[in-house]
């Protein structure tokens, strides 16, 4: 039982600004949460993320996405349909020149007790790896258990739940 990552862009460019690296979540904090949010008509970009995420790109900053998906283990929507999801957020992304190296995702249902759902700390720890240069990460969310989760990994937190989260998010990525 373990999570689903894609990798988008990793190594893909010359080489980036790898000391800081942007961990974010998804629903709430790129895109819009519809509630089990997997349709692509329901995908509408937060403008404050495309504005942190432009600012990553411009630094070379690498972006990785971690989100808990538990919609496919509730039979909600199928592996398939949230990839697709993520494939249409990071080409709309693209399109305003932000760029996404990577998503992890954890498909399951808290019964499951997985060791990768949020606020455990698999899928950070899959992202440290990517980056083993990496000296500093900081993860922006906007639930309970996504500082909770931040706070497990033991990296900094920013919250996608007051428009100035996005702002404490875009200075720590300059300072
Ligand atoms: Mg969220
Ligand atoms: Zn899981």
């Amino acid at each position: 039982m373990t999570f689903i990552s894609k990798i988008y862009s990793l190594n893909m460019e010359p080489k980036p600004n790898t000391k800081k690296i942007l961990i974010l979540d998804r629903d709430n904090t790129i895109n819009r949460d519809t509630g089990y949010t997997y349709r692509l008509k329901d995908l509408v970009l937060i403008e404050e993320s495309v504005e942190l995420l432009a600012s990553a790109a411009e630094l070379r900053i690498p972006v990785v996405i971690i989100s808990n998906q538990s919609l496919v283990n509730r039979g909600l929507a199928s592996l398939d349909e949230v990839e697709k999801f993520n494939d249409a957020l990071v080409e709309k992304l693209e399109k305003k020149k932000c760029k996404i190296d990577a998503i992890i995702f954890c498909p399951h249902i808290p019964e499951e007790e997985c060791s990768c759902r949020k606020p455990k700390i698999d899928m950070f720890l899959e992202a440290f790896r990517y980056y083993p240069e990496a000296s500093e990460f900081c993860y922006v969310g906007d639930s309970e258990s996504d500082m909770e989760a931040a706070k497990n990994a033991g990296i900094e937190f920013f919250s996608s739940s007051i428009k100035y989260g996005y702002t404490q998010a875009i200075n720590w990525l300059t300072k």
